[in-house]
């Protein structure tokens, strides 16, 4: 990204997605932080701008929840006319976040579409929970949002049942708000059903924070209220075990295959 402005051009504007990973300062990459140092503008759902530092130049444009169409609209509209736009997304931009809504609000606009856009990625809560926890992910895995904010909640269904079924570690983003707690219970009983009661399972909250908890028990012993819209849950795979404080799921499927 350059720097050099002169000043009888216009400016040239540009929009960067980028990701500010799970909570802690360390755990922000180096291109986001230099994207931040350089923009005009700041773009994003408030709990996730309040965590970019203020300073003069700096526009930061803090809007609530659910209206990520409307915001990635007015980062376009502003890149599209010389400002330096960072749209901010919690963990990586590209994980149920604003990444996708930008690129949807492209569609159609021809005009947006010649813009200096670019992804930047970042520490996603699933693989700062998981390291956390050592390493359920150590095999083949997948992730699943529990929201039905945008899909229904058969769809959820069909795909934990799915995933589950082909022995899938499982990653559940947004597991429990107050205005749909049913969808995780439904999802728990599920799992015990088709995994049974021994399987682990991680509960990961407020990772990198000082709130930060990590639980993993079986799912015998899970509880819905284990989980709140700060907890990532990662589900292991047949194979997953302890070892001492840690959890990991083995590299090797082998024998599974064969037995
Ligand atoms: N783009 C984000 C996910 C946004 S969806 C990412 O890549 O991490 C929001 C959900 O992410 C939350 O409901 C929770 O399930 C999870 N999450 C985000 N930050 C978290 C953290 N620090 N600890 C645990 N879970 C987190």
């Amino acid at each position: 990204m350059s720097t050099v402005t002169n000043p009888s051009q216009p400016e040239h504007g540009w929009l960067c997605i980028a990701g500010l990973g799970p909570g802690d300062e360390s755990l922000v990459t180096p291109a986001v932080s230099e994207a931040l140092a350089q923009a005009t503008d700041v773009v994003g759902y408030i709990p996730y701008v309040a965590r970019v530092l203020a300073r003069p130049g700096l526009t930061l444009h803090a809007s609530d929840n659910r209206v990520e169409m409307d915001r990635a609209r007015a980062a376009l509209a502003l890149a599209a006319t010389g400002h330096k736009v960072v749209v901010v997304s919690s963990g990586d931009p590209g994980v149920f976040a604003m990444a996708a809504a930008v690129f949807e609000a492209l569609e159609g606009q021809p005009h947006w579409q010649e813009l200096d856009i670019r992804v930047l990625p970042g520490i996603t809560a699933m693989l700062a929970a998981a390291a956390k926890a050592g390493a359920p992910l150590g095999h083949d895995f997948c992730a699943i949002n529990l929201s039905d904010n945008l899909k229904p909640a058969s769809l959820i269904e069909a795909r934990v049942r799915a995933a589950a079924g082909a022995d899938f570690a499982m990653a559940f983003y947004n597991p429990r708000s107050a205005s749909r707690p049913d969808t995780f219970v439904r999802v728990l009983a599920l799992l015990l059903k088709i995994c049974g009661p021994d399987r682990l399972i991680t509960f990961a909250r407020a990772v990198s924070t000082p709130e930060e908890r990590i639980r993993t028990v079986t799912l015998a012993q899970a509880r819905p209220d284990m989980a709140d819209m700060r907890t990532i849950v990662i589900v292991g795979n047949a194979a997953t075990r302890q070892v001492g404080r840690f959890v990991y799921t083995p590299r090797s499927a082998l024998a599974a295959a064969s037995s």
